[in-house]
């Protein structure tokens, strides 16, 4: 009741400025308020599961524009995390009957030392989980997204008048780390507060112009596994390798032969990407060790491509160490990090190609590109469910000075990429075309 007076007050207050209550003219209204907001969020950057300053200031915002909101919100499944409170946010948002949308942000910062000399750069120096001193920035720029977020709530709280139903805003710690999104869902996100039945995203993009949005029809981004392999051989003396198995060669050949599950037994239509990022065996020149680690990424789109890839890797590491004379009892020991997995995410191409048309009629068709699909990962993908059925679309926001960009295709030299030390999105551009964006999306699907 309350909320609904205030909203009555609110238009009534504004009424002689009616005419104005459009996205674009509230985006361009809050702008300066949100920039500054986004410069402290800049300044004041949190690692994954640490957002509690910048968890505050979502909250905060949430409850000045009449949201339910509920903070702590997360349980993470990591052993080194059990019982630890997450920072999420849950804002509700209700105007009436009609349905029910999700509108996300994240929260997290990088352990990246800050290189862009812009003067509300960060500074900040922690300890992180494993007690190492580390530098942290918004490298990402889930502080662009914080800003846009507040933005997208102010407005649609002033535009009450022209939607009906419930907005679900979430503030999701932990995105570039440890699930924070599957923290949420745990924590009863969908249980506690409704299923919603649309879900809208958004992320600043390094390669795309300010003003402008991307999105692509289907698949965005990849499924994301991390694999560890401990290669067990015999140790010995490098001048005496036939006294030994050595592990370094067996996982030479292994780091080759992976490549063959995309080159030779997957559909090449159909993308797989294995990484191994990691690989440590050995201490001296003339020592042959005992093991060999290696840490790998593992990128697919499709569900059963992921589950035979994974088995792939399992068969031709075994394989390769069966063929080198590895007894049974030694045998490489593969583990796939089930907790560190992040789906795939699948923009609805219905609900796509809605939005579409309603981004090209807000920002010009030509601000909206179809953007490829690329092999990156971001847990947003949780809030569609394993199986897509809760329709989801997440969308790019350009960040980047179009003359900058020429300059780049023109010279072939890359810009800093998202988590460069040196990304600076202009965040005016960037903030209000993100807001009009989100704002035009979820009026599009609560329209009176
Ligand atoms: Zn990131
Ligand atoms: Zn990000």
């Amino acid at each position: 009741m309350k909320i609904h007076f205030l909203s009555i007050a609110l238009s009534f207050v504004s009424a002689p400025l009616f005419a104005q209550q459009t996205p674009q003219a509230l985006a361009d209204a809050e702008l300066p308020s949100l920039i500054a907001i986004y410069k402290d969020l800049h300044s004041h950057p949190e690692l994954s599961t640490r957002e509690e300053r910048s968890s505050a200031i979502v909250a905060k915002e949430l409850k000045a524009v009449g949201c339910e909101v509920t903070e702590r919100l997360g349980k993470y499944s990591q052993p080194e995390l059990k019982g630890y409170k997450g920072y999420g946010v849950v804002g509700v948002m209700k105007n009436g009957s009609g349905p029910t949308v999700l509108v996300r942000t994240d929260m997290d910062a990088l352990p990246v030392h800050e290189e862009t000399d812009l003067p509300y750069a960060s500074t900040v120096v922690t300890k992180d989980i494993n007690d190492r001193e580390v530098s942290v920035m918004h490298a990402c720029g889930h502080d662009i997204h914080m800003a846009t977020f507040i933005g997208v709530a102010r407005s649609l709280y002033k535009l009450k008048d022209q939607w009906k139903g419930t907005i679900i805003f979430v503030g999701q710690p932990a995105e570039e780390a440890f699930g924070g999104a599957r923290a949420l869902l745990d924590d009863g996100l969908y249980t506690r507060f409704g299923k919603p039945d649309f879900a809208i995203g958004f992320h600043d993009r390094a390669q795309l112009e300010i003003g402008r949005v991307g999105v692509t029809e289907g698949y965005t981004y990849a499924n994301v596994d991390s694999v560890d392999i401990t290669v067990r051989g015999v140790g010995g003396h490098g001048a005496y390798p036939h006294k030994t198995k050595d592990p370094i060669v067996i996982s030479s050949e292994i780091v080759m032969a992976l490549q063959t599950i995309a080159s030779r037994e997957n559909d090449p239509i159909d993308p797989i990407v294995i990484t191994i990022g990691s690989i440590h065996g050995g201490t001296k020149h003339n020592i042959i060790p005992n093991d060999v680690k290696m840490q790998m990424t593992v990128r697919t789109y499709k569900a059963e491509v992921r589950e035979r890839t994974l088995a792939a890797i399992e068969r031709i590491t075994k394989g390769i160490a069966v063929a080198a004379g590895i007894q049974s009892d030694n045998m490489p020991i593969v583990e796939v990090l089930r907790d560190d997995f992040t789906p795939a995410t699948y923009n609805n191409p219905e609900l796509t190609k809605r939005l579409v048309a309603a981004w090209k009629k807000t920002l010009g068709a030509e601000n909206v590109e179809a953007t490829d699909p690329v092999m990156g990962g971001d847990d947003f993908s949780e809030y569609s469910l394993s199986d897509h059925s809760i329709p989801a679309v997440y969308v790019h926001v350009g960040a980047v000075d179009p003359t900058k960009m020429a300059e780049s295709n023109k010279t072939g030299v890359p810009l800093p990429s998202l988590h460069s030390s040196k990304f600076a999105p202009i965040p005016e551009p960037t903030i209000r075309t993100g807001v009009i964006a989100t704002t035009v999306a979820v009026l599009d699907l609560m329209k009176k």
